[in-house]
């Protein structure tokens, strides 16, 4: 697990970010400082001397208030978590800080970082994990009197509290929506040409994909995995126990087909998943200059960016689930077998495409199948069937290794709505394979069946086709599908062609 270094160099950002936001807090106060230093100067060096440390104490005493404001996260401390991340955006400080030689210093800025670790522990609903860490400080109930650093006993107070108001989700309420590999040039990929259409059906683009996440954040969505919905025990599918403080709900998130298919290239999408220099994942796309760009081109950077912002949308640490098919390969990397003779970097691109998915993986993103060929899995023929099965766990999941879940084409299940059941050749067949996941697509705001051995679950497509379907029907219309996650109207592109027509 990467989870430790995530939150060393978390904590390292905060570090610099709240050293940088003290310092310029701080600047005003050097700069009045300075200047009655410089009035007062020429008359007495007395009277400035005694000035500057009543200056000074009024700048600690300023300065220690807004931090322990800043460590006393409520239910709602994503937003703190965010004021805090926004603040001191550039970083002007040089090297100005004050050469304030507090011997306590290192224990405070000691204590900031751990009631920031707390304090992320907590926005990602981990109330005992934060409470944990704090007990377990040495600066915790350490003082010379038995008291350690008063602002750890209120953080402890405060999760406290917090954990007392946490409701269970209900598992049959539980609702999951699913993006493609999202549109970030809108003039390419609604050019007109022979994809275009295809595009404007079932994408979505960055634009609308960051109004639909603003707007599920403020509706109180918190992302959780389908690991935490429910879990394998003893060979039975149990509900997973997911505690929320009221007004929050969960939801899953997930994204088919993250392979970038040649046909995308030139369209105004990504061309592959990389590794950022954060060890993030992060999106190579050409510019129109030809270069490489790498960057937040798609939902798996985007979303990591608007968790770093918003802690509090992620259910300790839940990212969304990313679905590959084989056939040209997964991540923007040609890694099926049929490109053995043509890729020349075949080897290169099976290590990269496998180094990417671990990243994935521990960064707190799941990993699926989406069969192999894209085939309607309830459809074809047995034999086909299980020849993609095979072909998909041979080129794709040697490269990502085991996963559990399947995220069927273009939604087709293997059964009717009712239970699965073990008469059900295909279903036993990928029983077989390891999977214990399903998920159709439904436009209902839930649909999850807890069976005895698995979990289904229906996932909303949340594209340029459902949107428009819900402008068409007009404000009000009970044929509306999206109103409790977002107004499709405050999020639709203007850039699409419309009417959205489905072919
Ligand atoms: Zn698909």
């Amino acid at each position: 697990m990467g989870s430790g270094n995530r939150q060393n160099a978390y904590r390292q950002k905060r570090l610099a970010q709240r050293k940088r936001s003290r310092l310029i807090r701080q600047l005003p106060y050097f700069l009045i400082s300075l200047l009655i230093v410089g009035i007062l100067g020429g008359i007495t060096y007395r009277a400035g001397a005694a000035i500057l440390p009543i200056l000074e104490k009024t700048k600690r005493d300023e300065s220690s208030a807004n931090e322990s404001d800043a460590a006393n996260p409520s239910a709602d401390s994503g937003a703190s978590a965010d004021e805090t991340g926004a603040g001191g955006a550039d970083g002007t400080g040089a090297d100005g800080e004050p050469v304030g030689t507090d011997p306590d210093e290192e224990t405070v800025s000691r204590t900031d970082a751990l009631l920031d670790d707390a304090q992320l522990l907590a926005a990602g609903y981990d109330y005992d994990a934060a409470i944990e860490l704090l007990k377990s400080s040495e600066d915790y109930g350490n003082g010379a009197d038995g008291a350690g650093d008063p602002r750890i006993d209120s953080a402890i107070a405060e999760y406290e509290a917090v954990k007392a108001t946490l409701q269970p989700v209900e598992t049959t309420e539980i609702t999951h929506v699913f993006f493609h590999s999202l549109v970030m040039d809108e003039s390419k990929a609604f050019d007109g040409d022979g994809d275009a259409s295809g595009y404007n059906q079932v994408m979505t683009t960055k634009d609308e994909f960051l109004k639909i996440l603003d707007s599920m954040y403020k509706k109180g969505f918190v992302l959780v995995r389908l690991h935490d919905v429910a879990t394998m025990s003893d060979g039975k599918m149990v509900r997973g126990r997911i505690l929320l403080p009221p007004g929050r709900k969960a939801c899953v998130m997930s994204q088919d087909d993250v392979c970038y298919y040649e046909y995308m290239e030139d369209d105004g999408f990504a061309r592959r998943m990389v590794i950022g220099d954060d060890g993030k994942p992060a999106c190579e796309m050409v510019m129109d200059d030809g270069t490489v760009s790498v960057g937040a081109y798609d939902m798996v950077p985007l979303l990591e960016d608007f968790i770093q912002a918003h802690p509090d949308f992620s259910y300790k640490g839940a990212r969304a689930v990313i679905a590959f098919t084989g056939y040209q390969g997964i991540l923007g990397y040609r890694t099926a077998a049929s490109y053995k003779n043509t890729n020349p970097n075949y080897a290169a691109d099976c290590e990269a495409a496998a180094a990417v998915a671990k990243c994935l993986r521990d960064n707190g993103w799941e990993l699926a199948s989406h069969s192999w060929g894209h085939r309607d899995l309830g459809d074809i023929s047995y034999d086909k069937f299980k020849t993609d099965c095979d072909k998909w766990k041979a080129e794709v999941e040697s490269l990502i290794g085991p996963t559990d879940i399947i995220l069927y084409p273009f939604g087709a299940d293997v059964s009717d709505w009712h239970a699965y059941s073990h008469d059900n050749q295909r279903f036993m067949y990928l029983k077989s394979l390891g999977f214990n996941y399903f998920c159709n697509v439904d436009s209902s705001q839930y649909w999850v069946q807890l069976g005895n051995d698995y979990l289904r679950q229906g996932r909303r497509n949340l594209d340029g086709y459902r949107m428009w379907m819900d402008i068409a029907a007009g404000k009000g219309s009970s044929s509306r599908k999206l109103d409790d996650l977002f107004q499709a109207e405050d999020v639709f592109s203007s850039n699409r062609p419309t009417p959205v027509v489905w072919n």
